[in-house]
């Protein structure tokens, strides 16, 4: 059954839809997913096949200083009508997640959905607008998935497809003020490397905007403080014969560990602003343990707090048994961008403005994660974070909405306008 097709947010996003969509769907069949523990950037040789097309298109849409470097990033410029304007950056990232199978992408578009169940072809996967409640307000929309054996990789395909239909219009009407525009695809986001090796002196943009957010309207310049914490413990192992008296389980000491862990500080139990401690890679023998855990929380000193309690207990628990040992080591993953997108509130402004002329209202929730913007901003480029219009992340059950794709890509073209504007944070005025 099909519904008459829901109303797109402007005549713009109508117009840049077909693009977003074509993009998505062609950026989705390339196998960019990424892989942890990497040896070189970017981890995975689809990535690059996807950054080398990415560089072919910009060039052909008449982009300046095209460039894949030899990680993988992807850089062009887009030169301004209104000399003057400050460089504004955009950013998608490449690679999706390697949490859910990536190979052999093969995008369904299923327009005007009728808002029930979306049964896919492959793998019994069922869309359940009952157990997915964004989906259920979507009836109408032209809904994407994959197959259902896949993930779709709108994370964050639809990001590059958004940014690359806008700049492809933007070049095509020089008549529409802009600042110039720096394009930026950088690879490996979702192992944590993303920004890792992006060159922020040569991209010399003063700021910049991350497309890799969901709901539309989302306008994200809060993520969590994180870090890792691994918990090893040395235990003292022996046969299990010759054992009586002697033999001290690692691995038990490790479950102690796990079930002393306050149930109310877990990303399950938690929401909003509060942070959690994660134990999500437990490796044990009776020789030696290892948690690997990730703490997280929007106030630097309550993260110490949470890295602080799981040592205590960490060595409360192995602190019983005096011939075992134990380790924590602590390392800083990326900060709230907050704090430096608080000394460049044009940024974050800039943005609301952009999302309002869509006809949207600007939603600011702080992300119960991280984005390539949490180091970026932190190395001097505000960063925050605008939606793409995709959902469910990370499964074979992602989506994205074609009206959703059109409103952000439409976003990134009024952005440019009012950066060409002189934007000033408050009073957007021509000179
Ligand atoms: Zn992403």
């Amino acid at each position: 059954m099909r519904m008459p097709s829901a109303p797109y947010s402007s005549a713009l996003a109508e117009r840049l839809a077909p693009d977003v969509l074509e993009r998505l769907v062609r950026y989705a069949r390339i196998d960019t997913q990424s892989r942890r523990d990497r040896e070189e950037s970017p981890s995975t040789p689809g990535q690059l096949d996807l950054a080398r097309l990415l560089a072919d298109e910009l060039r052909e849409i008449g982009l300046d200083d095209v460039e894949v470097d030899a990680n993988g990033y992807v850089t062009a410029t887009l030169p301004a009508t209104e000399p003057g304007a400050p460089v504004v950056g955009l950013l998608a990232h490449l690679d999706v997640s390697p949490d859910a199978p990536a190979a052999g992408v093969e995008p369904i578009v299923h327009r005007g959905y009728d808002g029930g169940p979306l049964a896919l072809p492959r793998g019994g996967t069922v869309l359940d607008p009952a157990q997915m409640p964004e989906l259920a307000t979507r009836a109408g929309h032209d809904i994407v998935t994959s197959s259902g054996d896949t993930l779709l990789g709108a994370d964050d395909k639809a990001g590059v497809a958004e940014v690359m239909a806008a700049v492809a219009y933007l070049a095509a009407h020089p008549d529409l003020p802009r600042p110039t525009i720096r394009v930026g695809f950088t690879p490996d986001e979702e192992v944590g490397e993303g920004a890792t090796l992006f060159d922020v002196e040569r991209f010399g943009a003063s700021c910049a905007y991350t497309l890799d957010g969901s709901e539309p309207g989302e306008l994200q310049d809060e993520t969590f403080t994180a870090a890792e914490a691994v918990v090893t413990i040395h235990g003292h192992d022996v046969h299990p014969g010759f054992a009586t008296g002697k033999l001290v389980n690692a691995a038990r000491l490790a479950g102690r560990i796990l079930a002393a862990l306050p149930a109310d500080l877990a990303p399950e139990t938690t929401s909003g602003r509060e942070g959690f401690i994660h134990p999500y890679e437990v490796t044990a023998t009776a020789a030696t343990a290892t948690i690997r855990t990730i703490v997280r929380d929007f106030d630097d000193d309550r993260l110490e707090e949470h890295a602080a309690l799981l040592r205590r207990i960490a060595e409360e628990v192995v602190g019983t048994e005096p011939r075992a040992r134990v380790e924590v080591d602590v390392r800083p993953q990326y900060p709230n961008m907050r704090r430096f997108l608080d000394e460049r509130p044009e940024v974050t402004a800039a943005a609301e403005e952009a999302i309002r002329r869509e006809g949207l209202e600007p939603v600011r929730v702080p992300i119960r994660g991280g984005t390539d913007g949490s180091q970026l901003s932190a190395r001097g480029l505000p960063t925050p974070n605008l939606f793409t219009g995709g959902h469910e992340y990370h499964s074979v059950r992602e989506w994205a909405s074609v009206q959703e794709m059109a409103a952000a890509a439409a976003v990134v073209v009024r952005l440019a306008g009012v950066w060409a504007e002189r934007w000033d944070g408050g009073a957007p005025s021509r000179s």
